[in-house]
């Protein structure tokens, strides 16, 4: 995984404001937040991207959509858009899977 920073997050190796965590699953602010609320939820397993899921993680993906919905429950948003940008090309900038979660 070499130099992840959303490893380094997850191990509190690296700063966040931490939000939500469990023991599978970690969600902070994005530093560079494109909407008022907007939350990076992250599996502490490092997967470089959506490419890189495989079977066993069908619960692992579940539980990230039940995350999201926890989150903004939490932070009692009525609507919000859930986003993940899938390789370079897609968008991605961090080799790391993670679901953005926008709203406001
Ligand atoms: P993506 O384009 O989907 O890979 O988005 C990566 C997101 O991570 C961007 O919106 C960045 O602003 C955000 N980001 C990068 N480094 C950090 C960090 N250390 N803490 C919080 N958010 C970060």
């Amino acid at each position: 995984m070499g130099d992840c920073v959303f490893c380094e997050i997850a191990a509190k190796e690296a700063p966040a404001k931490i939000v939500y965590e469990d023991e599978q699953f970690i969600a902070f602010p994005d530093i560079h937040p494109k909407a008022p609320f907007h939350v990076l939820l992250i599996p502490k397993k490092h997967i470089p991207s959506l490419n890189e899921v495989g079977k066993e993680d069908t619960e692992l993906m579940g539980r990230l959509l039940l995350m999201a919905q926890k989150v903004a429950q939490e932070n009692h948003l009525k609507g919000y858009k859930l986003a993940m940008h899938v390789g370079k090309e897609g968008g991605q900038e961090v080799d790391h899977l993670h679901l953005h979660l926008l709203a406001g």
